[in-house]
């Protein structure tokens, strides 16, 4: 028997979430049997926990977004009992049980292989937010990062501490944007050289365009906040837009397109192929520093999450909540 966290739904169409006892004939078909160590807690996951279901496509439904553990059993030659592995994306977690729990059966084609530098608690301390952050880095530099501050909004959050960390390691001035002012030292201590209060960037008139301030953007929150920001990108510049937390709506205007030359990426994190997902993970093991990471973790555990999941929709969660589903 192992532990893990089930959200079921009831006749009338309600959902709860709490910790069960699972046998492993209960898990789903798969290629592999993961031990699971730890497993973090994203945007996402607030959803799915949450009243309602959020992304869930089938219940019972075991949540989590992401997992890193050690290979159990394996049917598929790519990996053998004792392997430390990592999944992220997928739609595991929503369409598929998740890494909330002590025992996954999951595709082989999902996992990536630790790279030998993290263990376990350090890949979910970076989990799915910190590997689209460096996505959402690898696309600035694809695009060419101009001599200005890149800007990263959200900054406070799990996309925005690792992108912050990412660039500033990189030697780029990092402007962090935040809505919290009392997560200033703690944006410092990751290397932002600046924070700017998050009325600065949407209190700036609406005119489509303001003066060239920022060499690129990683973007966390989209909505207003993205709309005002791709009229303050320096010429040529880039936006990675990752995330809505501030909203899905865009009330932007074609005139940073067309006049600046300003490129605005999408990164999806979900679906990347594999020769992708293993070279973003040696990145991360590469321009992430390790002090910076341990800075960012909220220790959780699987009881935990039901409070976790509606502070992180609120965005009350500073940095990665790391799970340790065996505590
Ligand atoms: P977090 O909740 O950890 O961080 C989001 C941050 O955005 C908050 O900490 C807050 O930062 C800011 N924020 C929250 N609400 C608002 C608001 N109403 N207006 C302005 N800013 C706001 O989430 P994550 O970092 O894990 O994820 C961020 C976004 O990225 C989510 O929308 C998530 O779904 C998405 N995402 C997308 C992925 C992809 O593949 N494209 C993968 C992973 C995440 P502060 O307090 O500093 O202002």
């Amino acid at each position: 028997m192992f532990k893990a966290l089930v959200v079921e739904k009831d006749e009338e169409g309600k959902t709860s979430a709490a910790v069960q006892e699972l046998s492993l004939d209960q898990l789903p078909d798969g290629d592999v049997t993961v031990a699971v160590e730890y497993s973090t807690v994203n945007y996402k996951d607030g959803l799915c926990i949450g009243p309602g279901g959020g992304l869930v496509r089938n219940y019972p439904h075991v949540p989590g977004i992401d997992m890193a553990g050690t290979v159990e059993a394996s049917d598929d030659p790519r990996y053998k009992a004792g392997d430390k592995v990592v999944l992220t994306g997928w739609r595991v977690g929503e369409a598929y049980w998740g890494g909330y729990t002590q025992k996954a059966r999951v595709k082989a084609d999902w996992l990536v292989p630790l790279p030998a530098s993290l263990d376990t608690r350090q890949a979910m301390a970076v989990g799915t937010a910190g590997f689209t952050a460096m996505l959402a880095v690898m696309a600035l530099e694809d695009h060419g990062i101009k001599d200005a501050p890149v800007l990263v909004t959200g900054a406070a959050g799990g996309v925005g501490s690792v992108a912050t960390a990412i660039l500033a390691n990189l030697g780029h001035q990092v402007a962090a944007v935040t809505g919290r002012p009392e997560t200033a030292d703690y944006l410092r201590s990751l290397g932002a050289t600046q924070i700017v209060p998050r009325e600065e960037i949407n209190a700036i008139t609406r005119r489509p365009l303001e003066a060239e301030a920022w060499g690129g953007c990683v973007d966390a929150v989209g909505g207003e906040m993205l709309a005002r920001v791709l009229g303050q990108m320096k010429y040529g510049a880039s936006v990675s837009a990752v995330g809505l937390a501030g909203g899905a709506g865009m009330p932007a205007s074609v005139i940073p397109f067309l006049l600046r030359g300003v490129n605005l990426l999408g990164i999806d994190s979900v679906m990347q192929p594999y020769d992708n997902r293993v070279r973003a993970w040696d990145r991360i093991a590469k321009d992430l520093p390790m002090d910076k990471l341990e800075a960012m973790i909220q220790p959780a555990t699987l009881s935990d999450l039901p409070e976790l999941g509606s502070g992180i929709l609120q965005g009350q969660v500073k940095g990665r909540v790391v799970v340790d589903v065996n505590a």
